[in-house]
C-alpha cells in the first residue's frame, strides 16, 4: 500500500467530528493493506514503533526535525522555524516547505508505507557516533521525495505527534469491521489484545488466520497480559453477597504491580507494569529471584512489589518503593530498600495457558511451585464465609499499616484487562468522605481572568472514560489546586496540544476556551459526586449526567504512567456515587 494512499486516510480521520465516522475511514484503510503490511500500518496509526512493552522510543527532538526539513527542501533553518512559530506543528510546516521545494530534482519516488515505517524505526534505532548525521540523511530522504501531505504525517509520526486521535477500541472495531464484515467481532478482538498487549500482532493474526486465530488466541511467554482490575465496594456485606456467600479476603499492598515472565532455558526474566510497560532494569532482585526461586521452566505469575522490611515485617510507604521507576542508582536502591514480591496469581506454566482456570487452582499451583519465603512470598489470604470474617480481616490488614483487602472469587478464570466483580476492593477510604482520587482526562483549558490572566490558563475541563462506547464524557472543570509553576506548565503543554474543534471521541454540553486532544491524564480529588445537567458523564440519554463538587488538582503536573483509556471510568463514577450514598444512610 502507498504510504500517499495512508496520509490521504489520515487527513480525512482528521476531518471527522463522530467515532462511528472515524471506525469506517479507518477500516476502508485497514482493508487495503497486504496481509505483510497490517502490523506496521496498525502501529503506525497508534502513533507507535512496536508495541509500548518493547520500549522503542518513536520521538526526533524539534531542533533535528526543522533542520532536516531545511536541507531538504533548500531553504534557511529559520525561515523553518519561523514557519512553526506560525503554524505551531511541524507537520504543517513540513508539508508547506515540501509544496514549495527549491530542490525540485531530488522529487518524487512513490513509496509504501512499509518503507516508511522501517526508516523512521531506522531512525529511532540509529545510536552511537556519527549517527546524528546518518539519522539526518534518512529522514531528508524520506522528507525530499515527499508530496505536502506525505510530508506532514511522515513529520509527525517521527515527531511521536501522529495523534490521529483514535484509540485502541476505536482501531480494534476497525479491524473486526475491515475483515469480518461487521462491529460484533470487536469483543473476540479486544480479548485477544488483552492476552498480549500488542495490537499490531492481533492484527496480524486476524488478517492471516481469519476469526479462528483470534478466537483460539493464547497467552505467550513475554508478551505482558492487560492485568484484571478490581471493582469497589462500600461493606463486607455487599462483598460477600456478590461472591455467593464464599470468598478469598487478601492484603492489598500498596506498591507496584508487577507481572512476572520467566524462560529458564533461555536464562531470560521480564517483569512488567500494570501499563504494560518493561519495568525489569527496576526490579534486579525480583528477577533474579524469580530465576532461582521459581520451580518451573517456564511461567508468568503476577504480584505486588513493595518495599519490605523482612526484619520489622514492616510495609514500607508507596513513596518508597516508587524511588525504583529511575534510570540510576538502582543497584544501592535495591540493598538499602530491597523490594518482595507478593505474588497473587498464576497465568501459564510450562506451556500450559492457566487464564481459563478457576483462581483457586491457579493459587494452588503457584503456591507449589514457589517456597515463598525468599524475595517471592505470597499475598496473605484467608477464606471467608461471613462478613465478620471480612470486616476482622479488613481492620486487621489496616491496623498492620495496609491500604485495605481485595476480594476474589475462587471459581473465576484470570479476567484479563476488565474491572470485573471477580475481584473487588475495599480500601480504608472508602469508609469516609469521597477520599479516594479520581484520574480524569483533559479534554479542554480556560484562559485566565483576572490575577490568572498573566499565565494565561485558567483552569481545565476534564473528562472520565466510557469503556462502552470509547468516548470521553466531561465531569469538571478544574479551578483550583494549581501552583504558579503549574498553571505555566499546563499552558505550555495544552497549547501545544490544542484543537481547532471538539476532538472526534469527546462528548460535551460545555465549552472551553480551547479544546484538547484527550491524551493527558490528572489526578483529582473532590468534596463528593453530584448530579449536574452541565456534564455528560453517565447522562446516557437522561438530562442529568454526573460532576464533582469542589475539584482539586492532586497531581503534580499530568500522569505520565496513564493513558487516557487507564482514567476512571464512567462505569466507576456511577458506582462510586452508589457507594457514597450506600455510606451517608449508614452513617446517618
Ligand atoms: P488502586 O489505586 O486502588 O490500586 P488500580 O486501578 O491501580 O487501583 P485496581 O485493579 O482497582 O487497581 O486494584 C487492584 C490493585 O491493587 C492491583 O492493580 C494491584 O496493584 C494492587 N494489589 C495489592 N495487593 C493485591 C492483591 N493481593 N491482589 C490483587 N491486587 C493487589
Amino acid at each position: 500500500m502507498l504510504f500517499e494512499a495512508v496520509a490521504k486516510y489520515y487527513e480525512k480521520l482528521e476531518g471527522t467530528s463522530s467515532r462511528l465516522a472515524m471506525i469506517d475511514v479507518l477500516s476502508e484503510m485497514l482493508k487495503e493493506a497486504d496481509k505483510d503490511e497490517i502490523k506496521k500500518l496498525v502501529y503506525m496509526t497508534q502513533g507507535v514503533l512496536a508495541p509500548p512493552f518493547e520500549g522503542v522510543q518513536v520521538g526526533i527532538a524539534e531542533k533535528f526535525a526543522e533542520h532536516a526539513i531545511s536541507i531538504a527542501t533548500g531553504y534557511e533553518q529559520a525561515q523553518v522555524l519561523q514557519s512553526y512559530k506560525k503554524l505551531g506543528d511541524l507537520g504543517l510546516t513540513a508539508g508547506e516547505f515540501a509544496g514549495k521545494t527549491k530542490l525540485r530534482g531530488l522529487r518524487r519516488t512513490k513509496f509504501e508505507v512499509t518503507y516508511v515505517f522501517d526508516t523512521i524505526l531506522k531512525i529511532a534505532n540509529t545510536s552511537g557516533s556519527g549517527s546524528q548525521d546518518m539519522k539526518i540523511k534518512m529522514l531528508v530522504e524520506l522528507l525530499g521525495a515527499s508530496s505536502p501531505l506525505e510530508a506532514r504525517y511522515i513529520m509527525r509520526f517521527a515527531l511521536g505527534e501522529l495523534r490521529l486521535g483514535a484509540g485502541d477500541a476505536t482501531i480494534l472495531e476497525a479491524l473486526s469491521k475491515a475483515y469480518t464484515g461487521d462491529r460484533e467481532f470487536k469483543v473476540k478482538l479486544e480479548g485477544a489484545y488483552n492476552m498480549c498487549g500488542d495490537l499490531g500482532k492481533v492484527a496480524d493474526v486476524l488478517v492471516r488466520k481469519g476469526k479462528e486465530g483470534i478466537e483460539n488466541f493464547k497467552v505467550s511467554l513475554f508478551n505482558p497480559i492487560r492485568p484484571a482490575l478490581a471493582e469497589r465496594l462500600p461493606t463486607a456485606e455487599e462483598i460477600l453477597e456478590k461472591m455467593k456467600g464464599k470468598c478469598s479476603v487478601e492484603s492489598k499492598y500498596d506498591g507496584l504491580r508487577a507481572q512476572v515472565h520467566i524462560s529458564k532455558a533461555k536464562g531470560r526474566v521480564e517483569i512488567f507494569s500494570r501499563n504494560l510497560e518493561r519495568l525489569t532494569p527496576m526490579f534486579p532482585e525480583i528477577a533474579k529471584a524469580a530465576l532461582k526461586e521459581v520451580n518451573a521452566r517456564e511461567a508468568i505469575f503476577e504480584g505486588e512489589a513493595i518495599a519490605y522490611n523482612d526484619a520489622t515485617k514492616e510495609f514500607r510507604p508507596f513513596q518508597e518503593t516508587i524511588q525504583r521507576k529511575r534510570k540510576h542508582g538502582i543497584e544501592e536502591l535495591s540493598e538499602q530498600m530491597p523490594l518482595h514480591l507478593f505474588a497473587f496469581d498464576l497465568m501459564y506454566l510450562d506451556g500450559v495457558d492457566y487464564t481459563n482456570l478457576p483462581y483457586e487452582k491457579r493459587r494452588r499451583k503457584l503456591e507449589s511451585i514457589v517456597e515463598g519465603d525468599g524475595t517471592i512470598r505470597f499475598s496473605d489470604m484467608i477464606i471467608a464465609t461471613t462478613a465478620k470474617e471480612i470486616d476482622k480481616y479488613f481492620e486487621q490488614m489496616v491496623g498492620n499499616g495496609l491500604e485495605g483487602i481485595v476480594a476474589k472469587d475462587l471459581n473465576s478464570p484470570y479476567v484479563a484487562g476488565a474491572r470485573k466483580f471477580s475481584w473487588i476492593k475495599l480500601k480504608r477510604s472508602y469508609k469516609g468522605e469521597l477520599s479516594d482520587t479520581v484520574d480524569l482526562v483533559i479534554v479542554g483549558y480556560y484562559v485566565g481572568r483576572g490575577v490568572r490572566a498573566e499565565f494565561g490558563f485558567g483552569g481545565l475541563l476534564t473528562a472520565t472514560y466510557n469503556e462502552k462506547t470509547d468516548i470521553f464524557e466531561t465531569i469538571t472543570r478544574i479551578g483550583t489546586g494549581f501552583t504558579e509553576a503549574n498553571m505555566k506548565m499546563f499552558k505550555e503543554l495544552l497549547d501545544h496540544h490544542k484543537s481547532k474543534k471538539k476532538p472526534a471521541r469527546v462528548n460535551a454540553v460545555v465549552e472551553p476556551d480551547f479544546w484538547v486532544d484527550p491524551e493527558f491524564v490528572v489526578e483529582v480529588r473532590a468534596d463528593e459526586i453530584t448530579r449536574s445537567p452541565m456534564h455528560t458523564c453517565g447522562r446516557d440519554g437522561g438530562e442529568e449526567g454526573y460532576a464533582l463538587r469542589f475539584p482539586r488538582i492532586v497531581s503534580d503536573g499530568v500522569r505520565g504512567d496513564k493513558k487516557p483509556e487507564d482514567a476512571t471510568t464512567t462505569k466507576e463514577i456511577i458506582e462510586m456515587f452508589g457507594m457514597q450514598k450506600r455510606i451517608r444512610v449508614a452513617d446517618s
